[in-house]
């Protein structure tokens, strides 16, 4: 791949990484507030806080979800990054081909081509 798409690429991969991280963020700091918001509802009558808790719950579970998809997703950026600095960036892990440009636009941190990613996806639907 040319140093100029290159350039591109870490450009574009450095912008979202700080998007993420700053999300990764954001929901830690929301998820603090509600513990703390819990910690001092505590003293508030014990039923309410059992219906409360059930919720809380199922928003924790939610936001600690968002946090593992953006954190697995920085973990790819990071390697995407690295790939750029060896030269092996744009190139299929699994059949060594280019990664069409295409492709590497739509997402940048591909690491498979098309090809090799839908065959994956074959092998295993549960995989994202
Ligand atoms: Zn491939």
């Amino acid at each position: 791949m040319q140093q100029r798409m290159l350039d591109r690429a870490k450009k574009k991969l450095i912008k979202e990484r700080e998007k993420l991280l700053a999300d990764v963020n954001h929901i830690r700091s929301e998820e603090l507030d509600k513990s703390q918001k819990n910690a001092t509802g505590e003293l508030s009558g014990y039923a309410n806080h059992m219906a409360d808790g059930g919720t809380d719950t199922i928003e924790k579970q939610i936001s600690l979800g968002l946090i593992s998809n953006e954190e697995a997703m920085l973990i790819r950026i990071d390697k995407a990054l690295r790939k750029i600095e060896d030269k092996t960036y744009g190139v299929c892990e699994l059949c060594k081909e280019k990664i069409s440009q295409e492709r590497l636009d739509a997402v940048s941190y591909a690491t498979y081509c098309i090809k090799c990613r839908s065959q994956e996806e074959n092998k295993n639907n549960n995989k994202v």
